[in-house]
């Protein structure tokens, strides 16, 4: 700053002050002020325009404005100035009035000399500068440099209030990438962050100068489209920013091909508050996320319907827990060397009363994410534990495996539920109850449960890697989890004998399960005859439709006899 000529505005009416303060500005005797005189504040607003300055020496009674409004009106107008009031009155209060409303200084005429004036002005100027920076902080995202959540939603707000003025149609755009957390899993977090900071840089480019960008948080990215007449106008820039986004992104040495899913609402017909909007675009972009054919999602009004019949669904799955109209049905898994069944895995069918036996693929994806998956996953472990009790008594001693998702791991009640099982069924031999865990969760996900399963292993639970091979995981971090098992997934298996491709995947999981000793099954082995190519390839024990399709609880135990019976025959 030293050196450099400062302009400095001093708006006052009274000829005898703008004498005072020149004089007092000249005292220093270096010539780095310029000088610019306004008498209302209506002409310092037209000067700013003009010529830029650097600093305000602001009086508060003028022929136009007086009081502390004059500094409003003043930083209104023109935020990014540094005022400094000076007053011909000793005010405390006024002073501090002053500098909350954003002065960065209250001086009175009487009572100051050109140095504390000067030291003042830099102060102030200095003062400002960290404030904006720090508002910069708190309002930008730091990778990207882009607005963050907060700054966007108080522009959407403001880019609201401009359409509703220009009576034009305002478009709110919701970016998501699809495989981010691939990336991220697979090639490390600063090749994620380099990805991002790609895909903000091709965002500036794609979306017209004019708009808001933002970046949301994680992979999520948002744009406000203003100033559009109709509905086909706002297409039709979508198309545009969609085909400049399109296309590899280099990072490493690898080009990165990335989907990307974008939710839109619009004002004013989807709603006129940022809560609105922003709620109904997500809602769009969640449906851009599972649709595969369509990239772009337009909020529409069947969407809300579609939302309360999902709810009701919902409930109504929740009730059938309660009513115990959900069921257990039982898979064997053998070892297809010596025959012998040495567990089952139980899958979950609801006997709806109008809909008959449903698969979990029926309603399972309804209560994905929501607190009923985690209901039924406890109902599930207490049901398991209980079967297995019972077929005890009978005489047949039986391990079983549960699928239990991830989110439901992450839950705090989680263990403590399981725990309060366990104690329940204390007759149930440790070890005879494991839980199967999707191999697709993300890798994130298994770094925050890590800690809950070792504690489940520890109790005696056995752990599972359900679908194995359809996942992202790494040698390192199979190495630190306690998982005993890991289950081939069904779509490597069935194909077994007709793809090259298949077997060459089932015989590394197979090599890599042999390395970190780990148990290995084959999930969908459809047909009895795979068993000799399956144990060609170290693969000793399976479930499939070629052994026994699940079945209900009470068929198990007849089913196990006579498979017995018939291997002992075939032996
Ligand atoms: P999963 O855990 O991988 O279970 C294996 C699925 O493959 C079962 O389908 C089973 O019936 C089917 N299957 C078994 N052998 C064969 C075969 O030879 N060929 C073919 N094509 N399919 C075979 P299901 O019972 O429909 O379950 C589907 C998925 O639903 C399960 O996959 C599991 O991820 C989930 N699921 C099942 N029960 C529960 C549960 O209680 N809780 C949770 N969270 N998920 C469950
Ligand atoms: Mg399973
Ligand atoms: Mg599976």
């Amino acid at each position: 700053m030293a050196g450099a000529d400062l302009n400095i505005l001093i708006v006052e009416d009274n000829p005898g002050d703008i004498v005072l303060i020149k004089n007092l500005l000249s005292d220093i005797g270096e010539k780095r002020f310029n000088l610019l005189i306004a008498h209302r504040i209506s002409d310092a607003l037209k000067m700013q325009k003009i010529t830029r300055s650097d600093l305000i020496l602001l009086d508060l009674g003028l022929p136009d404005e007086s009081g502390l409004n004059t500094l409003r009106t003043l930083l209104t107008e023109i935020p990014d100035l540094p005022v400094v009031v000076l007053s011909g009155l000793h005010d405390e209060g006024l002073a501090m009035e002053a500098l909350s409303i954003g002065a960065q200084d209250f001086l009175v005429k009487g009572s100051i000399n050109g140095l504390l004036l000067t030291r003042s002005i830099f102060y102030a100027i200095k003062r400002k500068e960290l404030e904006d920076q720090l508002t910069h902080i708190a309002l930008h995202d730091a990778l990207t440099g882009l607005p963050n959540r907060q700054n966007f939603f108080m522009q959407l707000g403001r880019s609201i209030e401009n359409a509703k003025k220009s009576d034009t149609l305002l478009g709110l755009l919701l970016f998501d990438m699809n495989d981010f957390k691939a990336v991220n899993d697979s090639m490390g977090h600063q090749s994620g962050d380099e990805l991002l900071v790609q895909v903000a840089k091709r965002l500036r480019e794609a979306v017209p100068a004019n708009n808001l960008l933002a970046r949301l948080g994680g992979d999520e990215f948002a744009a406000i489209l203003g100033g559009v007449k109709t509905r086909d106008d706002l297409k039709e820039e979508i198309r545009k920013i969609i085909r400049l986004l399109s296309g590899p992104y280099p990072i490493e040495q690898y080009l990165i091909d990335l989907p990307m899913s974008l939710g839109v609402s619009v004002y004013p017909e989807d709603g006129d508050t940022p809560q609105i909007l922003l709620k109904k675009a997500d809602r769009a972009m969640d449906l851009a996320k599972k649709d595969l054919q369509e990239q772009v999602v337009y909020y529409t009004q069947e969407m809300e319907h579609e939302e309360r019949s999902r709810k009701l669904f919902r409930e109504t799955i929740h009730r059938a827990i309660l009513k115990d109209e959900v069921e257990l049905f039982y898979q064997p898994k053998v070892n297809l060397r010596t025959g012998h069944v040495y567990g089952a895995e139980a899958l979950v069918r609801w006997r709806s009363p109008d809909k008959g036996l449903l698969l979990p693929g029926e309603f399972l994806p309804w209560i994905q994410g929501t607190e009923v998956l985690n209901i039924l996953g406890d109902w599930t472990i207490r049901k398991a534990l209980w079967q297995m009790d019972q077929w005890r008594q009978q005489g047949l001693h039986l391990p079983v495996s549960v699928n239990i998702d991830v989110g439901h791991l992450k839950k705090a009640s989680f263990f403590r539920e399981l725990k309060e099982s366990l104690d329940s069924c204390p007759h149930v031999p440790t070890g005879f109850l494991e839980i199967e865990i999707l191999e697709t969760t993300a890798m994130e996900e298994f770094l925050q449960i890590q800690g809950v399963l070792r504690k489940i292993h520890a109790l005696g639970v056995r752990l599972s890697l359900d679908d194995f091979g359809t996942g992202y995981s790494s040698l390192s971090y199979l190495k630190n989890l306690p998982v005993d098992t890991l289950k081939i997934d069904q779509s490597f298996v069935i194909g077994l004998t007709k793809s090259l491709e298949d077997l060459a995947i089932v015989r590394s999981i197979t090599s890599l399960a042999r390395i970190f000793n780990r148990n290995i099954v084959a999930e969908g082995m459809e047909d009895w005859t795979l068993a000799p190519v399956l144990l060609e390839l170290g693969c000793e024990q399976a479930q499939g439709y070629g052994i026994a399709k699940p079945m209900p609880a009470a068929d198990l135990p007849r089913w196990i006899e006579s498979w017995t019976q018939s291997h002992r025959d075939t032996e």
